[in-house]
């Protein structure tokens, strides 16, 4: 393939779930360039968790508009991506915590999202699984929930590819070339191939890749680590989640736990290798609050990027000096969740010039420069 009408640099949740929506609304000339293979990246490293509970309302809509669309993919798609939705539980251990989930479950429902707090008691009635010990209150979704980040990549990109995509797995990007601030084609690592429009979805690579076109972007990467036990018969359905105490934890379907926290101590990098502190803190800490962890054995640990923008909310925009060079990047640790809804926004923007189901403009970039206000729920 030596032309395009679009490429898309990035072979994860948001490069696929762009390439498919764009198919759908009838640009079917694309081609996806992934220098690994498909989710090799931060998604196929997630914890897979979907919830609509966030402290900014660009976020909360969304992660809402996400819900929708998730609800619909196997339907649409023709997969079962393992979506369940149990819902999230968001615990509270101090009189902040809960004056936070107080206000930001106010902002919710405003929204229109179905949540609400837990008492302490309710928990324990509830989540009988969970030591209550210290906990004041939780905030809790029941249409929040989880899927599997590797289905869900493979299929949006079969079914773009079924609709005329072409998807070029081992394929690294490796220059935009540009001339007269417009752009005239990829360079990558298996030849040249013509285009005008270029999306940047490279993930923890993103600002790289900007670069390549000339655009300095405003993010970097930080590894996140994550692990899962041996499976075991299913007894939690939410996504249990504590920013004060630093975790997550969900069941999967097949029954394993996977779980994870975030580390103050880590600097910008695109380091993936596991480390023991990590393991150690973590099997230490967690069967504080689920006592039925210390039987169980971990199987597996990992580590993935998160892409951090200056207010851990996503940039998803083009750019204002190189035309057609458009960008869905600095997802945090949340990318996962809000894919389908970026990747129709994405689509719609170049299709019509406009989104039609979700506003994206306040995750433009120009934000950076009246100064922001941070999303606080975030492990
Ligand atoms: C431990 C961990 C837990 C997380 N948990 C959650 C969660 O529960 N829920 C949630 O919503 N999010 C979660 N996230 C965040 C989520 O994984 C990301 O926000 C999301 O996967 C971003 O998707 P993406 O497609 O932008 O990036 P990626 O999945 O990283 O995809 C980008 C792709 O671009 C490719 N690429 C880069 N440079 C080039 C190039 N030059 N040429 C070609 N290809 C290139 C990469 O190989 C990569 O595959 C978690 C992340 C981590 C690390």
């Amino acid at each position: 393939m030596n032309k395009a009408s679009v490429v898309i640099i990035g072979g994860g949740i948001i490069g696929t779930s762009i390439a498919y929506h764009l198919c759908k609304n009838g640009i079917t000339d694309i081609v996806l360039l992934e220098k690994d293979y498909l989710s090799a990246g931060s998604t196929g490293r997630c914890g897979g968790g979907i919830r609509q509970q966030w402290s900014e309302r660009a976020n909360v809509r969304l992660a809402m508009r996400s819900v929708e669309l998730f609800q619909k993919y196997s339907e649409e798609i023709g997969l079962d991506i393992e979506y369940y939705q149990g819902g999230y539980l968001l615990l509270a251990f101090t009189d902040e915590g809960v004056e936070l989930f107080e206000s930001n479950v106010k902002l919710q429902q405003e929204e229109g999202l179905d949540v609400k707090l837990l008492t302490k008691k309710e928990i324990a009635e509830k989540f009988s699984f969970i030591n209550t010990s210290g906990v004041k209150a939780a905030a809790f979704c029941s249409s929040d929930g989880h899927a599997n980040p590797h289905l869900a990549t493979m299929g949006y990109a079969k079914a773009a590819e079924n609709l005329g995509a072409n998807i070029m797995t081992r394929t690294k990007a490796i220059g935009i070339d540009v001339i007269n601030n417009k752009i005239q084609g990829v360079n990558t690592d298996k030849g040249y191939i013509k285009t005008g429009l270029v999306i940047n979805a490279a993930g923890g690579y993103s600002h790289e890749v900007g670069q390549m076109a000339g655009v300095d972007l405003p993010t970097e990467s930080y590894r996140h680590q994550i692990f899962v036990t041996e499976p075991v018969e299913h007894i939690m359905d939410p996504l249990v989640i504590s920013f004060e105490n630093n975790f997550y934890i969900r069941q999967t379907k097949a029954g394993n736990f996977v779980m994870g926290q975030s580390d103050d101590d880590e600097k910008p990098s695109h380091n993936e290798n596991p480390g023991w502190r990590f393991l150690i803190e973590m099997t230490t800490k967690m069967p504080k609050f689920f006592p039925f962890l210390k039987q169980m054995r971990v199987l597996r640990h990992w580590a993935g990027l998160y892409n951090m923008s200056p207010d851990a909310l996503p940039i998803i925009d083009k750019s204002t000096t190189i035309s057609d060079f458009y960008y869905a990047v600095g997802f945090s640790g949340h990318g996962f969740m809000l894919a389908p809804a970026v990747g129709e926004a994405m689509a719609e923007w170049i299709a019509y010039g406009k989104t039609r189901k979700v506003d994206i403009s306040n995750l433009n970039i120009k934000r950076f420069a009246k100064g922001v206000t941070r999303e606080k729920n975030v492990v």
